[in-house]
């Protein structure tokens, strides 16, 4: 139903979390997965026919070698999830310190900026690159409801998802006329990643003055559909719209919050 068979798609951080469920679930449509990431060695494959390659989104150099690498493997690349994000509430080797420091400092915001902001953009150029020669293409970034609301605590976090979604907008108007969609997808709070460590709730709970269980339980009445997302949520959405029948889906962030936020 969704025509994925043999699309190649790249999804950047894919070796946890949203990331690994995405690529999991492109797979399982048909597509021909391909994470990128940190943790990843170029060229190995596994049982579920996911290809790996080594990337350092923040490096100009590494999303080009990985995307050069993946479309001389594939002979092509149809589609982006840009997705690999960090999130330091505070610095949480120093929160976690003898001497709790609660500042976020620089290398901190460097690291989220580069990351989440820089990384998206110079994996979108060099994708882009392939997307002209075939002359279609579609992006999906992995913004944050944090993105479109603030979040008490996680500002510059919530800054590089706001410059994701300018980013989405920009992009459909540039190359929409290229026959390339960007969309951008923006979840709100889900079942447990990487990213949301116990570290990560703790520094959440003490920026807002609260317990770990206060946050917990402010957390699940927030959610009008009663429940955190799941995994699954999103990497449905997500496959949905790489599919032609997303075809007139462009320029937008989605809320997929389960009623929680605005958007
Ligand atoms: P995660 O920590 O489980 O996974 C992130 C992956 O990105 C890891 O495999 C890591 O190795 C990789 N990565 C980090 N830096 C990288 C780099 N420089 N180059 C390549 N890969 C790199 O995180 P997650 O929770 O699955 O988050 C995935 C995305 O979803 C992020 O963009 C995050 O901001 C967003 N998001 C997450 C949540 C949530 O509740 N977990 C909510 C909203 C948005």
């Amino acid at each position: 139903w969704l025509g994925l068979e043999k699309k190649v798609i790249v999804v950047t951080g894919g070796a946890s979390g949203i990331g690994k469920h995405i690529a999991e679930t492109l797979s399982r449509a048909g597509a021909q997965a391909v994470v990128g990431d940190l943790n990843a060695e170029t060229g190995t494959q596994d049982d579920q026919g996911i290809y790996y390659v080594q990337l350092d989104v923040t490096n100009k150099r590494s999303a080009e070698k990985a995307v050069r690498h993946v479309a001389d493997h594939f002979g092509t690349i149809d589609g982006l999830v840009n997705n690999a994000g960090i999130n330091l509430p505070r610095l949480l080797v120093d929160f976690r310190g003898e001497k709790p420091e609660y500042e976020l400092d620089e290398k901190a915001f460097d690291l989220m900026v580069n990351v989440n902001q820089k990384g998206v953009f110079f994996m979108t150029q060099a994708v882009v690159r392939e997307f002209l020669k075939t002359g279609k293409g579609v992006i999906v970034n992995i913004s944050s409801e944090a993105g479109m609301e603030g979040s008490n605590g996680q500002s510059c976090y919530s800054a590089t998802k706001g410059a994701v979604n300018g980013f989405t907008r920009s992009w459909a108007k540039e190359l929409g006329g290229h026959h390339i969609r960007v969309v951008a997808v923006a979840p709100g709070i889900n079942e447990k990643t990487g990213l949301t460590t116990d570290a990560y709730n703790e520094a959440l709970a003490y920026t807002r003055n609260i317990t770990v269980d206060q946050l917990g339980t402010d957390y699940s009445k927030s959610i009008p559909l009663g429940r955190p997302g799941k995994l699954d949520d999103i990497g449905n959405l997500v496959a949905y719209l790489f599919s032609d029948r997303a075809g007139y889906i462009t320029g937008t962030t989605i809320n997929i919050t389960g009623g929680k936020s605005r958007g």
